[in-house]
């Protein structure tokens, strides 16, 4: 941290934590779960590895998500409805 007036870019990764795909800016979809909800948020910029698709939110993403993410949380997010299933990996339980 020697060098606070870089910029922002070196906190993107240029490689992959698989260690051989190319990381490619593209569009991802970010879930995450908020109490009993779980948020689903598109067209999210990030660099996607082309070889195991892991994504990295790009930094100015990934603060408009904790926005959005308190937003809903206090309840002033308005998002469409969408199903969602839950399963305990190690809870097997069939209909
Ligand atoms: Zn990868």
């Amino acid at each position: 941290m020697d060098k606070p007036n870089d910029e922002k870019k070196e906190l993107i990764p240029d490689t992959c934590i698989c260690g051989r795909g190319r990381l490619q800016p593209g569009i991802t979809e970010y879930v995450t779960k908020v109490e009993d909800s779980v948020l689903v948020i598109k067209n999210v910029p990030a660099l996607i590895c082309d070889l195991c698709g892991e994504s990295y939110l790009m930094p100015d993403a990934s603060r408009e998500i904790d926005k959005m993410v308190r937003d809903f949380r206090e309840g002033r997010l308005l998002a469409r409805p969408i199903a969602a299933g839950e399963v305990d990996l190690r809870v097997k339980e069939t209909a």
